[in-house]
């Protein structure tokens, strides 16, 4: 048999075996859901030992935030909480509650000799290790 006719059999076999795998793992969660249906769920705390859900109940609070299922309990005063005392709810550099920023300037990057508009110095530009974001000095 041509080689590139075998390549081409095991490759085609391969994603079959992959798809019924997805197929499977899908069809074992649907066969635990429908066993949680009927005779309720094995809650473990907050989450269920069967088929994974969450509820609302009986988390694993370490400080505010739930070791099972990751659910926060902050009570937020002015970006503080009162209960942890956690300082701005980041999501990547900017705090979602506030608005406040705090990004991780790197070493000034790209020097800008700034001749022709007349401040006599350059302008050096920084960029956040984290996000990428850009801000720009002006030094004289
Ligand atoms: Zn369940
Ligand atoms: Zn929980
Ligand atoms: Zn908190
Ligand atoms: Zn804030
Ligand atoms: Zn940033």
């Amino acid at each position: 048999m041509n080689f590139w006719i075998i390549v081409g059999i095991i490759i085609v076999s391969i994603i079959v075996v992959r798809k019924n795998l997805a197929e499977l793992t899908k069809r074992k969660q649907k066969k635990l859901e429908k066993i949680c249906t009927k005779i309720d769920h094995d809650w473990d705390g907050c989450k269920c030992f069967r088929c994974g859900k969450v509820r609302d109940e009986q988390h694993d609070w370490e400080g505010c935030i739930c070791n099972r299922c990751g659910k926060d309990r902050h009570d937020w005063g002015d970006c503080e909480c009162k209960r942890c005392g956690k300082v701005h709810d980041w999501i990547g550099c900017k705090c979602i509650r506030c608005g406040q920023e705090h990004h991780d300037w790197g070493e000034g990057g790209a020097h800008y000799h700034d001749v022709a508009g007349g401040h006599g110095g350059c302008t050096i530009y920084y960029y956040c290790n984290k996000c990428g974001a850009m801000k720009s000095e002006d030094t004289m």
